[in-house]
């Protein structure tokens, strides 16, 4: 029997995506580099409704030195973050000497406005080249992942901390009981534990299956984490839908009877139950859309190749490694991707074996169409390649299903 990584309950798997790489582990252009490959497969726990990964890729796979994403790529989420900032110090962060931990701070995408109006703050930050770019924008970071130990050690250098913050890193975590202990060691009598990650809700409304990949361990519902919450001895108080990275929750959480419960919170846990969010029946309907969609992806590919037209991917993506491999997509339908990041161009892509170009590369010449990986920043991009459009390009998209547009 699988247990949940949360309650040692009965998981029950819906979904497989079968034999996946390391999502950020972009080879060298000779493409001889050992990968690692793993089952990426998906259950949920009968008891406590978590959505979880069944095999766990070791830590310091994934996070180290050279792991290439960085925050502050986009235009869209640095203002989310610029915003995210300044709420907290109006809010939490307003009164007395605060002091913020943030989890997973990156490149300091938020910390840096933190740390422009002098409140006290640390980064803990495990992938050592995006923590010194937050320390060179003014940002305190530690090297090392959150964790009981280094939460301990952070109480007793700098004090008790008014809000744990994180984005985009909760879900990452499998070890959620070392987190909490640290979180319940860190923070003081009426701090607050926040954190914002993918919505189960989104993904299955709009059959987001690349939001499955090693990196993503958990994909929480409001549900999931309000059990995980009193698991803990916290409660959940707040809970806020946010639109970015395709459908995000906000979840705010607290020590239990410090703080009252929020209106969305019951709302949601409502909404959840009445659609039958984390039944197997609709997690089953969504594993089964998302083969429709990997048929009608690779048709689509073969037909525009037959009538020789050419396509080029936009965005190598963490979420481009598991519709690249899930599908069987290589260079063969897709040449090449184009990708700002600097340190996956001149690469191939995990698995896949695909060239990742710079953006000039892009235009010179377009193609006939680009498969848009990075689709939770389309609108970014599509006004930034308002030329591709003109010049008779056309863009495919693949969630909520394939379409050319
Ligand atoms: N917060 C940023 C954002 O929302 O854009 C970064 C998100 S990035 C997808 C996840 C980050 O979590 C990575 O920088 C990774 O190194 C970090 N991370 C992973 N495990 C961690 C842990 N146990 N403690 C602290 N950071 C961790």
């Amino acid at each position: 029997m699988l247990a949940c990584r949360i309650c040692d309950g009965r998981v029950e798997e819906f979904c497989d995506f079968g034999r996946q790489p390391l999502s950020d582990a972009f080879l060298g252009p000779d493409g001889r580099d050992d990968e690692y490959f793993f089952r990426l497969a998906v259950g949920v726990c009968s008891s406590c409704a978590m959505v979880q990964l069944v095999e766990e890729v070791p830590r310091t796979r994934m996070f180290h030195e050279d792991y290439p994403y960085r925050s502050s790529g986009s235009t869209r989420m640095r203002r989310h973050f610029e915003r995210t900032a300044e709420e907290l110090l109006a809010g939490e962060l307003s009164q007395g000497d605060p002091f913020i931990v943030e989890i997973g701070c990156n490149d300091g995408i938020m910390l840096k406005t933190i740390s422009r109006a002098g409140v006290r703050h640390l980064g803990v930050e495990p992938s050592g080249g995006v923590a010194q770019l937050a320390r060179a924008d003014g940002v305190r970071v530690t090297t090392e992942f959150f964790q009981e130990s280094s939460a301990l050690t952070i109480r007793k250098t700098d004090g008790a901390a008014d809000v744990v913050y994180a984005a985009n890193t909760v879900c990452h975590i499998p070890y959620m009981d070392s987190i909490f202990r640290g979180v319940d060691a860190l923070l003081g009598p009426d701090g607050v534990f926040v954190f914002e990650d993918p919505y189960l809700g989104d993904v299955i409304d709009r059959t987001s299956f690349d939001q499955i990949y090693d990196e993503h361990f958990y994909l929480f519902s409001v549900t999931s984490v309000d059990a995980m919450a009193r698991r803990f001895g916290f409660e959940l108080v707040n809970a806020e839908r946010l639109p970015v990275h395709g459908g995000e929750v906000r979840y705010t959480l607290a020590r239990k009877g410090r703080r009252p419960v929020a209106r969305e919170v019951h709302e949601l846990l409502a909404e959840e139950e009445r659609r039958g969010l984390a039944t197997l029946e609709v997690l089953r309907g969504f594993a089964e859309r998302a083969r429709g969609i990997r048929e009608r992806l690779v048709a689509l590919l073969r037909e525009l190749r037959a009538a020789g037209k050419t396509v080029a991917g936009y965005g190598a993506t963490a979420k481009s490694a598991t519709v690249l491999n899930y599908c069987g997509i290589g260079p063969d339908l897709l040449p090449y991707i184009s990708d700002t990041t600097p340190t996956k161009q001149g690469r191939l892509t995990p698995g896949s074996h695909i060239p990742v170009r710079t953006p000039d590369s892009f235009a010179d010449p377009y193609p006939d169409y680009a498969l848009l990986f990075a689709w939770n920043h389309s609108e970014e991009i599509m006004a930034k390649e308002q030329r591709f459009r003109q010049e008779g390009g056309k863009w495919i998209l693949y969630v909520p299903d394939v379409r050319i547009v």
